[in-house]
């Protein structure tokens, strides 16, 4: 136990030798490299001075002994050489030899201790103050080169000896190591908590992001190894912030740019808009407004006109609507060309506009005021929205007939136009677009038929003349091969002599259950249905029999004409005429082609190529109906024509009418100035008869002397003479009339 106790302590007596010579380290280096014999005698002196320490060596790097103290009261003891105290260890370790002095017989510990430094010991080139920077540097630590060895012989004797007195100074020094073990213990647990809980801030900092930068921490290993992780999370944190900054900012230059951009595009939409509505409008204008006269027309008509009825009933009010159509407008447009056919419709369109207040209608959905349309050619529409009484539609309509009965000066000339005006009520005549304009349009069917310029309010008898029209027009188709037509025939009289100068050939129509029914119904329905060709060409081949009857029967009939419909009077129709005269073998200067004013006035040149045709064939030219139309002049003398006949309407009532006897000289001068022959038609008194006669007109027609005939009484007229006779009466009443 004993024995133990005493291994210990000399164990840790020799550790304490040893440690004091590493405290002391700095002082042995320098020393030994500088060959301070001074500072090295102190130093072995001072490790000899202790009991248990017999002899103290210092050697340098090359094993020189430098420094060595023996204590005098063993200086009879021998020291063997380095080489063989350290003969088993290698030079960086510390040996511990155990052996008996030769000379003293006492036992020894002899111990080497290796001393290091950071500087070559062979380096002289360093100063003192430059090794000692050196050697006190972190560097130093780890420095190997040999300073040198220390050599302390310990007495075993007097280590036993010292142990009492060992074993108090440890007492001693225990009190001291507790104290130094609880500083070292504070120390050791300040110096580990102090970084761990500057690794708690910073990771907490971090955590918080109030730490961007790195920081640096000493402790031990797992410290710094911590730190640098953190350090690494501070990197990548700092790192990652660099590259959300920048993508921010990059970000914000996209966002930026990406405005502008969607604003420039906003611009380019905004505009495009802006040319869609135009273009919108535009395309409203030109599918909802009729170019010629700016009003809505047939389209936006109808479309209104629904929403307008629909909200009539159910507001329960009542609504009208005015159908407008132009009297013998298509005879003006003919003879006046389209131009002024045109600016015709647009003085119209202006007059109507005005007779109707905009608060009559108002559309709903634009709040735009159009009661009136121009719904096609020459028919308008008005509407009267929210009427209070049936009668407010008449005096609307009476107004437009006043608005238009104001002549239109167009070129300098001036014209009359009339209008025929439906009416129709919502909701007593229908509730829907499509009944309450067929039933206005019937109202103005019939108001045409009642002479024109005038109104008609619907009412369902219209209904019955229509079906009534129906039939005729079914009937009028089947009256060619029912052989239910016919031609009359009146005579022509030469106001000299009273010979039959010719005779025009008049259509009657023999229905088998209502008669006689007159030209003037039929002819515009064979127009309509188009058969009017049909019916034209029978007329003619008739005719042109008829004559070539009379001349093999040597009757006294020069000529017949023979009325020729507008649509009749086509390209082909000079050949068709050229084939009948051909075929019956008629001299063609026995026809007279009657052609209204309004036939040859409609596109001149191409009635002048026509008239042409006709006269190379040999027929003669006629212009029936004159002084209804507006013939120019200047185009008359153009046209290859041989006779003008002057309308019955200037002829009847004429005695009673300044204007109608100065329009009928004006026609004669005219007639004789383009050197035509004239012919007045309608002579039913001696006054007329005269009248003509003495102003030079050479032939007339008319009932005063014959009304048109059938064939067999035409017959017995031609083979009676009686108009000679008859010439001679009415001279001779004058002649009595003026005696008296
Ligand atoms: P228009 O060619 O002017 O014929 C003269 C019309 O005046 C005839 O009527 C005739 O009967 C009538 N009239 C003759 N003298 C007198 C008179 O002294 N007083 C009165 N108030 N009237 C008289 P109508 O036969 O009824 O024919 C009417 C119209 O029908 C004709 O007028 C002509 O435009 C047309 N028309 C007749 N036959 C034909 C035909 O075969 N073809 C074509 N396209 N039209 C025809
Ligand atoms: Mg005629
Ligand atoms: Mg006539």
């Amino acid at each position: 136990m004993v024995k133990t106790e005493y291994q210990a302590r000399k164990s840790r007596l020799i550790e304490s030798f040893e440690h004091q010579v590493k405290s002391a380290v700095h002082q042995f280096q320098i020393a030994i490299y500088f060959r301070d014999t001074t500072v090295l005698e102190q130093l072995t002196a001072n490790f000899a001075r202790d009991n248990a320490i017999d002899y103290a060596m210092i050697y340098d790097h090359t094993g020189k002994t430098v420094s060595e103290t023996i204590d005098p009261a063993h200086s009879a003891v021998s020291t063997p050489s380095l080489e063989i105290v350290r003969n088993d260890f290698d030079g960086y370790d510390t040996a511990y030899v155990t052996r008996t002095d030769q000379l003293t017989n006492a036992n020894y510990v002899d111990l080497t201790l290796p001393v290091f430094t950071l500087a070559s010991p062979v380096d002289t080139r360093i100063n003192r103050k430059k090794y000692t920077d050196l050697i006190t540097s972190q560097e130093a630590k780890q420095s190997r080169h040999f300073a040198g060895y220390m050599r302390l012989g310990i007495n075993e004797q007097q280590l036993r000896g010292g142990i009492t007195v060992f074993a108090r100074k440890v007492a001693t020094l225990g009190g001291g190591i507790v104290l130094a073990s609880i500083l070292l213990a504070w120390e050791t647990s300040r110096r580990i908590t102090k970084p761990l809980s500057k690794l708690v801030k910073a990771a907490e900092d971090i955590s918080h992001g109030k730490l961007d930068t790195k920081f640096s921490l000493t402790g031990s290993s797992e410290v710094r190894e911590i730190s640098t992780y953190l350090n690494m999370i501070v990197e990548s944190i700092a790192s990652h912030k660099t590259q959300v900054e920048v993508d921010n900012q990059l970000l914000s230059l996209k966002v930026n740019e990406r405005t502008t951009e969607l604003s420039e595009r906003n611009e380019e939409l905004n505009r495009a808009i802006e040319e869609a509505n135009q273009a919108k409008n535009r395309m409203k204008q030109l599918a909802y407004l009729d170019s010629l006269t700016s009003l809505p027309n047939r389209r936006f008509f109808t479309e209104q006109l629904e929403t307008l009825l629909q909200t009539a009933k159910y507001r329960q009010h009542s609504l009208a609507l005015l159908f407008i159509d132009l009297d013998n407008f298509k005879r003006i447009n003919d003879s006046l060309g389209h131009n002024a056919g045109d600016l015709l419709l647009k003085e119209c369109a202006a007059r109507l506009s005005s007779c109707v207040r905009a608060s009559d209608l108002t559309y709903l959905d634009t709040g735009e005021t159009y009661p009136i349309s121009r719904f096609g050619g020459d028919e308008f529409t008005v509407v009267l929205n929210q009427i209070d009484q049936p009668e407010s539609a008449g005096t609307i309509a009476e107004r437009l007939l006043e608005a238009l009965s104001q002549p239109i000066i167009i070129d300098n000339q001036e014209f009359v136009i009339t209008p025929s005006i439906g009416i129709a009520l919502a909701p007593e005549h229908g509730s829907d677009c499509q009944t309450l304009l067929k039933h206005a349009d019937t109202a103005m069917y019939h108001a045409k038929k009642q002479g024109k310029n005038s109104y008609q309010y619907y009412s369902s008898d219209m209904e019955q003349a229509d079906i009534a029209r129906l039939q005729l027009e079914t009937d009028l188709r089947k009256a060619l091969q029912r052989e239910e037509l016919e031609l009359h025939y009146q005579p022509q009289v030469d106001v000299v002599t009273g010979e039959i100068a010719g005779a025009e050939v008049l259509l009657r129509w023999h229905h088998s259950k209502k008669g006689y029914i007159s030209p003037v119904e039929f002819i515009a329905v064979a127009e309509e249905i188009g058969i009017i060709g049909e019916l034209g060409e029978w007329v003619l081949e008739q005719a042109c029999e008829q004559m070539k009857m009379f001349q093999e029967d040597n009757l006294p009939v020069p000529q017949l004409s023979v009325n020729v419909s507008s649509l009749q009077f086509n390209d082909d129709f000079g050949r068709r005429l050229q084939n009948i005269i051909c075929r019956t073998g008629l001299d063609p200067q026995a026809i007279v082609v009657e052609l209204t004013e309004g036939i040859i006035m409609h596109n001149v040149h191409e009635t002048i190529a026509r008239l042409r045709e006709l006269r190379d064939i040999g027929v003669r030219l006629s212009v029936d109906d004159f002084g209804t139309g507006y013939s120019s002049l200047s185009y008359l003398s153009r046209f290859p024509l041989n006779e003008l006949k002057i309308d019955k309407s200037f002829i009847i009532d004429f005695d009673k009418s300044k204007n109608k006897t100065s329009l009928v000289l004006a026609i004669i001068a005219m007639g004789k100035s383009l050197n035509l022959e004239l012919v007045a038609e309608g002579i039913e008194t001696e006054e007329q008869f005269l009248f003509l006669k003495e102003n030079g007109v050479r032939v007339v027609q008319g009932y005063l002397f014959s009304k048109p005939l059938p064939m067999k009484d035409f017959h017995s007229l031609l083979k009676s003479h009686n108009f000679p006779e008859k010439i001679q009466e009415i001279s001779s009443d004058k002649r009595a009339s003026k005696v008296a």
